[in-house]
């Protein structure tokens, strides 16, 4: 059905094929997103494995992907994708592939009739309250007059409360998560709400890592350039299903959802999906920042963001996006609860036991992960595969299989 053999384009690679008297590739990788696009390239370039990487989607990048429309202004089809990190080690990687813009993102909140900083700092008090707090210490002494000190912070609810109180929670995260996720915050991991700190000085950046750049040229530029490697070869419009009794293959790196790949055998892992509305506007800009977040329930969407802020694009018009929380559509967001956690355990079992494949990335290990993480978890895999292949024993991984960046 397929012609996919790669020796036959390139003939001085195909020594890894007749080893198993196998002909085809050493890898199939299901997913071009951040997980199968690096170890895609890890694997070429490193291993000089030849590598089959399939995408259901019509592109590279996965979720990062961007392009300009028909404006010519460079957006993110998935939303926002402002990238950070603390981790040298990834931006050295990823280096190899782009240049960098730098950028440190900034976002408001609607909230009383008026737009003020989140994360909570003391600009966003002082505005909405009419104070003129003017140290850490009296933000500091505000916030506890206000906080409800929760004894065991386990939900989403507890870390918010117990840090600025009921009032400040209602106004900034009770509505958004409930349209986010569907679910309460009480319904949800503490790990969820936790990932937006609450500030007593005026620094009014959403992330404070070390590392906040955009790649020069766009993601989906970064992508092509990764994966522009002889042995590495990339079919678009194909699901994993199509092509598994179509294709040679040594070993399978699985970057879809995991409850998909076992066909759903435990029942299906819960994912939050977006509805993205793409706004092309004949005005040269929209919003004082790059995202203004919608906490009230009464709005229908979440956020709103403006690409030219993120990319420092100059053009006479501009392009945003609204996000609109679904619970049908594509699988963007793993929902961090314990029953989730507790479904998620089975197939992760079931996949220990399951030899030829590896579960990866955000839906393959049903993890709430930033690009970051993915790429972290993404070398440290291929860390092990090269020791191993090389016979040598898998060292302790300081940066380990757990995705996260340092
Ligand atoms: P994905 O990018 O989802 O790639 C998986 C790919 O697998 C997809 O392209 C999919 O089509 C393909 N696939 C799945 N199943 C199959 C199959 N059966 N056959 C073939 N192909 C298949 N992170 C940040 O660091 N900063 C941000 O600002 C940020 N903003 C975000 C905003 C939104 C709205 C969302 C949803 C995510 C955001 N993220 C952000 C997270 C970021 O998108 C992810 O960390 C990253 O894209 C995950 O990469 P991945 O390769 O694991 O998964
Ligand atoms: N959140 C909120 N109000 C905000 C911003 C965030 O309630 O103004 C909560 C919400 O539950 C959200 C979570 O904090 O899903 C994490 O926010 P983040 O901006 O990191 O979400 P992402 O960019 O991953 O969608």
């Amino acid at each position: 059905m397929f012609d996919l053999k790669p020796q036959d384009s390139h003939p001085e690679k195909a020594g890894g094929g007749g080893r198993s008297g196998k002909r085809g590739f050493d890898y199939l990788i299901v997913g071009a997103g951040f997980a199968g696009s690096v170890l895609a390239e890890r694997l070429a370039a490193g291993l000089n494995k030849r590598v089959l990487l399939v995408d259901r989607r019509p592109h590279i990048g996965g979720n990062a992907y961007d392009y300009h429309d028909e404006s010519g202004v460079l957006i993110h089809r998935y939303g926002p994708h402002i990238f950070h990190t603390n981790s040298q080690r990834i931006v050295d990687y990823l280096s190899r592939f782009t240049e960098w813009r730098p950028y440190e993102h900034r976002v408001l909140a609607q909230v009383d009739g008026q737009q003020v900083p989140i994360p909570i700092n003391r600009t966003t008090l002082n505005r909405l309250y009419g104070l003129a707090l003017a140290t850490d210490e009296q933000a500091a002494a505000f916030l506890a007059s206000r906080a409800e000190p929760v004894d065991d912070i386990r939900t989403s609810e507890d870390v918010v409360v117990n840090a600025v109180g009921r009032e400040l929670y209602e106004k900034f995260f009770r509505g958004y998560t409930r349209k986010q996720w569907g679910l309460d915050p009480a319904q949800l991991d503490r790990s969820v709400t936790a990932r937006v700190p609450t500030r007593t000085n005026d620094d009014d950046r959403y992330f404070t890592d070390t590392f906040q750049q955009m790649p020069k040229h766009g993601y989906t530029r970064m992508f092509e350039r990764m994966l522009a490697h002889p042995n590495i070869k990339v079919m678009l419009n194909t699901d994993y299903r199509e092509i598994r009794d179509e294709v040679q293959y040594e070993q399978l790196i699985f970057c879809g959802p995991i409850d998909e790949y076992f066909d759903y055998r435990f029942g299906r892992l819960p994912y939050r999906s977006l509805r993205f509305e793409h706004k092309q506007l004949d005005q040269a800009q929209f919003q004082p920042v790059g995202t203004v977040n919608y906490p009230a329930e009464a709005v229908p969407y979440t956020r709103i963001s403006e690409y030219k802020h993120l990319t420092g694009q100059e053009h006479p018009k501009t392009s945003i996006t609204y996000e609109y929380p679904a619970a049908e559509g594509d699988p963007y967001y793993p929902i961090p609860r314990p029953e989730n956690a507790e479904l998620y355990k089975r197939y992760q079992q079931l996949a220990d036991k399951t030899p030829g494949v590896t579960f990866l990335g955000r839906l393959g290990t049903y993890k709430y992960y930033n690009m970051d993480q993915v790429v972290g978890q993404a070398l440290a895999l291929y860390k092990r595969i090269e020791a191993a292949e090389r016979g040598e024993p898998v060292q302790a991984d300081r940066d380990g299989l757990d995705g996260q960046a340092r």
